[in-house]
């Protein structure tokens, strides 16, 4: 797996450009993000030499695991929250993270901005949106989502930096496409608006099976795991219960 990091790095890469040339965007505007569940540190740290040092995490026991094993070299990464938020863990998130990309419920604003203001530090914070329109417990609702961003840009700790959606789980590209352009619209709404302290310059879209289509829309993050570090054994829907990934073709 080790030896394949760099080659797939370089495959994702080309993929990129491929992208962006479709739509007269820069490379340079997209960010890699590692999704790192189920990877081993020496195979982070492979990708980390080759310039890739955003590391987002779905699990905090694993990431901190993880921090540990690398012990200073961990230091010199950005760590991204990308899982579900549990109130339970707030507090571990904020000693670690750099980012929590996945912020969709007023609960979590506002125990991690009590808990921010008192070890007197602030987070950049994406909100997730729910646009594959099935039922899923996780991001809010497209309506909801101005009101809610409303809401979180008062609590003084948090930066809202943009938006983050998990794409469609199906092979219906036009369909997983209609899900990034709504994130898209929502953010121009959202900016339109003006709401002091809310910046909307990211959005975090597009994974191994999707990430072309949300360059296309504008994705500013894409979140690649598999395309880089291989197919993984433990099933998702241990790190997302509750999504139905079973359409969803893993090539
Ligand atoms: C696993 C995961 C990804 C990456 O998925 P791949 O299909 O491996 O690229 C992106 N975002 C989130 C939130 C994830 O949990």
């Amino acid at each position: 797996m080790n030896n394949s990091i760099k080659k797939n790095i370089q495959q994702v890469k080309s993929r990129i450009g491929q992208a962006c040339r479709r739509v007269g965007r820069d490379p340079n505007e997209i960010q890699i993000i590692l999704a790192t569940k189920t990877v081993d540190t020496q195979c982070i740290l492979k990708a980390a030499e080759l310039g890739y040092s955003i590391i987002g995490e779905n699990r905090v026991q694993e990431a901190r695991r993880k921090i540990k094993e690398m012990g200073k070299k961990a230091n010199e990464l950005n760590w991204h929250y990308i899982g579900h938020m549990q109130s339970n863990k707030v507090n571990k998130v904020i000693r670690f993270a750099t980012m929590v990309q996945s912020i969709d419920r007023m609960k979590i604003v506002r125990k991690m901005n009590r808990r921010l203001k008192k070890v007197d530090k602030t987070m950049d914070v994406l909100i997730q949106v729910n646009t594959s329109g099935e039922d899923s417990k996780y991001g809010i609702h497209p309506n909801d989502a101005i009101n809610f961003v409303r809401q979180a840009a008062k609590f003084d700790r948090l930066n809202i930096m943009g938006l983050m959606t998990i794409g469609l789980f199906s092979d219906d590209w036009a369909r997983v496409r209609e899900g990034f352009i709504q994130l898209r619209q929502l953010r121009e709404t959202i900016s339109d608006q003006n709401i002091p302290d809310v910046q909307m310059q990211h959005l975090s879209m597009g994974m191994t099976n999707d990430f072309e289509l949300a360059i296309e829309e504008g994705a500013t993050m894409i979140r690649i795991g598999r395309a880089i570090f291989g197919e993984r054994n433990t099933p998702d829907s241990y790190y997302w219960p509750g999504i139905d990934t079973a359409a969803y073709s893993s090539d």
